[in-house]
């Protein structure tokens, strides 16, 4: 606990984030849920998530590119996956019944990690009264996370403990979907895969969703967005950018 005491004081004293807070404070959330949660034993489960990881990574423009990223399978049935911004990414295995192939799972996936690359909780945490941010981050830290996975999700997921807007969700959107043409997987992929999300979840959006325009909106906006990098994909499969990630 004690890092999150420091880093509340830090908070209240200072009465701004900086990305290095940011970075500590996600890294200690994220030993806390590796520590709390169960992960997958599957190896071949673990490969396959880290692989998607491993070529989108191989896209980012420093500093991203130099991070320590460091990538979790949970095993919860919850249709969920995040980025933090200290660059630790999680998914759940429910993910798995909703994205069919590599190429849907790099579109959420993509998505994650470009609110880490657009510094979205950065300025997101700077948006809040800095008190606040800690009183958060410091109850979370003495929650117990398999009894209180709302509050955890909320935080975790969206990098630390605050929803994004709807403009970066879609600033997301549009980078995370370059970010997987340029590692050479399927941009159309994130097409289906939010149909498959709206399908999976008719009454009530993933937690990870709930603050995106709605399914229908997006998938059309999508859309377009496929379109524009199409060129994109289509030079990554020819300079040899052809991932092959399976379970
Ligand atoms: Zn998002």
């Amino acid at each position: 606990m004690k890092p999150y005491a420091l880093l509340l004081s830090v908070f209240v004293l200072t009465g701004c984030v900086t990305a290095s807070q940011l970075q500590q404070a996600s890294a200690g959330q994220f030993e806390k849920m590796r520590q709390e949660m169960t992960i997958s034993n599957n190896a071949a489960d673990r490969a396959y998530v880290q692989c998607i990881a491993n070529a989108i990574i191989a896209q980012l423009d420093e500093p991203y590119a130099s991070y320590n990223w460091d990538v979790e399978l949970f095993d919860e049935d919850e249709t969920n996956a995040f980025a933090m911004p200290g660059g630790q990414i999680g998914v759940f295995t429910g993910m798995f019944a909703v994205a069919e192939d590599q190429d849907q799972l790099a579109a959420v996936m993509g998505h994650e990690i470009a609110h880490v690359t657009l510094g979205h909780s950065l300025s997101r945490a700077n948006s809040q009264t800095a008190a606040t941010l800690g009183i958060m981050i410091g109850s979370v830290a003495s929650e117990v996370v398999r009894e209180n996975v709302g509050l955890i999700m909320l935080g975790t997921q969206l990098g630390l403990l605050l929803p994004f807007s709807r403009a970066q969700e879609t600033e997301a959107d549009v980078d995370g979907l370059e970010l997987v043409a340029r590692a050479g997987f399927r941009p159309a992929a994130s097409v289906e895969l939010w149909r498959n999300m709206a399908a999976a979840n008719p009454n009530r959006p993933p937690s990870f969703l709930s603050t995106h325009p709605s399914s229908s909106a997006r998938i059309a906006a999508l859309g377009e967005q496929v379109t524009q990098v199409m060129p994109l994909y289509q030079q990554a499969r020819a300079g040899g950018r052809r991932p092959a990630c399976s379970r």
